[in-house]
């Protein structure tokens, strides 16, 4: 098979006590200077880093460059696989690059005109996107093309023609924040930059680490590892399974310049197998939303429906974040007019200073506001997660299929172009992030999961297979819409959410996908037309459950009964099935 399904590592921080602080900051400010200098040094090499012979980094760069450090061939191994780390990530990107490359174009520029200064041109930008995204991937890099896509469009702004080269658009990274690897090291007991001894009975493990005293001076001999860190229940956990890997020292940098320092406590954990291919039984399919964030289903291999359909809404968080941004929006305003008042004085004139103090606070205030933006994308991608491995669980599922991230449905929401933008970006943002999550949370669980194509999921009756329309709404008929939540078959008469319907169906490609493995021995995923292979493998008997959804003119009443919160932090995902609620209970608590 294709992956290796033996093990997976877990990172936990657990941070330093406050009397090895400064020392630790310390030590990551010098360690941060020579790997800057190293990256610096092998910048012009960069794609030597596209290639890789070990898994270590450092071996990359200490057969380039000799020594930069003099505190040690170990502790310089550690700065170099940082800065290793680092060169492979901008290898990583500088061939996406060269993917994107071909399709910048003017059209992505929209030229200055009198009212309105140069800008990006959005639509041009997604088009660009939908047509590389490669057919047969997950489509888990769009997020990385973007990003590209609009650094080249920044830098035809500033210099009015688009970059021939990776290196000239991107400037030389530089690591702002200190991390320390200590995987170039000899491990916990003969280690020469750190040591660590593990006390499993005690619930903890005992650390120590070199660094240079406020004079430069890095101590000499190694002692008992001395510092005692209490180890939390999910890393004792995972150590009674697992071994500990070589630990990062990383520090963490507060909006408020608050710095501290963790150690990011790494455990290798065995993973349980994935049913074998012919003995999967059951599907659970999920979509994302027009209207909930998640909608799943599960269907046995014969195209049975064994669970009813589950809605997962990110309700009035969408109204939280979209707050959010419009505050980031404001605050920047107020930082373009402050940085003109201040530009109005000469440098080094003291009546810069009022604007300089007061543009501090609200920098600061901005990165705040970010961080709990993202902090907020994040934990709904880890709760739309769980919920759907809780899912698989209950109804004992061995592969879940979801739809590949390559689809940039239309999504409805924000008036101005500028606003459906953001939402899109936040979207695919919270996309990519809820597909990581699950990727690395079934090959945990060892559930299998695989992408589908996403082509007309929406737009195909589950019972029948022939195309369909969507309507605002049961009793809208009259008028079919494109992004309609309601779905009716002119066909068969099939009657049900637009969402819940492409639930099915893309646990109907799932079904597809593994027969046509099970017989060919080939990974292929079919599209939604193919319809003799979706149909002949499996026909949806979608009685009972699926007719019984009532209306859903009114957005949030997609089903009256059972409706619940499910996280408490927020008061804003809200989980809606025609399950009873004490089962809806037992799911969730
Ligand atoms: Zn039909």
């Amino acid at each position: 098979m294709r992956r290796n399904w033996a093990t997976q590592s877990l990172s936990y921080p657990i941070r330093l006590p406050d009397v090895v602080q400064v020392d630790a900051l310390r030590l990551l400010d010098v360690s941060r200077e020579v790997i800057n200098a190293t990256v610096s040094a092998l910048w012009d090499r960069l794609d030597a880093f596209g290639m890789r012979e070990s898994t270590y980094a450092y071996k990359q760069v200490t057969a380039m460059i000799g020594s930069c450090d003099p505190l040690g061939d170990r502790q310089w191994r550690c700065e170099a696989e940082q800065a290793g780390r680092i060169l492979r990530a901008q290898a990583e990107r500088k061939k996406q690059f060269a993917l994107m490359l071909p399709v910048l174009c003017q059209g992505m520029i929209l030229p200055r005109t009198e009212k309105k200064a140069a800008g990006k041109n959005r639509k041009a930008i997604k088009q660009a996107l939908a047509d590389l995204r490669d057919e047969h991937s997950d489509g888990g890099s769009g997020v990385e093309l973007q990003s590209l896509i609009e650094q080249a469009c920044n830098f035809y702004l500033k210099h009015g023609c688009f970059p021939d080269t990776y290196e000239e658009m991107q400037a030389i990274p530089v690591l702002k924040v200190g991390v320390l690897p200590y995987a170039g090291d000899d491990g916990g007991e003969k280690g020469q930059a750190y040591r660590l001894r593990l006390d499993l009975e005690g619930r903890s493990c005992f650390f120590a680490f070199r660094f240079p005293d406020e004079a430069g001076v890095w101590a000499g001999t190694w002692t008992e590892p001395q510092i005692l860190l209490p180890l939390p229940d999910p890393v004792v956990e995972c150590l009674q399974v697992g071994v500990a890997l070589a630990p990062t020292l990383r520090e963490i940098r507060e909006p408020d310049g608050t710095r501290y320092v963790v150690l990011d406590f790494i455990v290798e954990i065995p993973v349980t197998e994935p049913a074998e291919w012919k003995h999967v039984r059951r599907v659970l399919g999920w979509d994302w939303g027009v209207r909930t964030l998640v909608t799943a289903t599960v269907l046995d291999v014969k195209g049975n429906q064994v669970a009813p359909p589950l809605f997962l809404d990110s309700g009035c968080l969408d109204g939280i974040q979209a707050h959010t941004r419009r505050h980031i929006d404001r605050l920047n305003a107020k930082v373009a007019s402050l940085e003109s008042r201040r530009d109005h004085f000469p440098e080094g004139d003291p009546r810069r200073e009022p604007a300089m103090r007061k543009l501090a606070v609200l920098r600061r205030e901005i990165a705040c506001c970010w961080r709990k933006y993202s902090a907020r994308n994040r934990d709904l991608a880890h709760l739309a997660a769980n919920i759907l491995l809780l899912l698989a669980n209950v109804w004992g599922v061995e592969l879940i299929a979801g739809e590949s991230l390559k689809s940039l449905k239309t999504t409805g929401h924000g008036r101005s172009a500028r606003g459906r933008w953001v939402h899109w970006r936040n979207n695919s943002q919270i996309r990519g992030e809820l597909w990581r999550c699950l990727r690395y949370k079934c090959h945990l669980a060892g559930i299998r999961l695989e992408w589908q194509q996403p082509k007309d999921t929406s737009h195909t009756c589950p019972r029948c297979g022939k195309p369909a329309h969507t309507y605002a709404s049961p009793s809208h008929l009259s008028t079919a819409v494109d992004a309609g939540a309601w779905l009716s078959c002119a066909a068969c008469g099939w009657n049900g959410a637009r969402d819940y319907a492409a639930a099915v169906n893309i646990a109907r490609l799932g079904i597809a996908f593994l027969k046509q493995h099970l017989q060919t021995g080939r990974i292929s995923h079919p599209y939604m037309t193919e319809t003799e292979k979706v149909k002949n493998s499996a026909s949806y008997i979608g009685a009972g459950l699926a007719l019984r959804l009532p209306p859903t003119s009114p957005r949030g009443r997609l089903i009256e009964s059972g409706e619940m919160y499910v996280n408490g932090w927020i008061k804003a995902v809200t989980l809606r099935s025609a399950l009873p609620q004490d089962t809806m209970l037992r799911l969730c608590g």
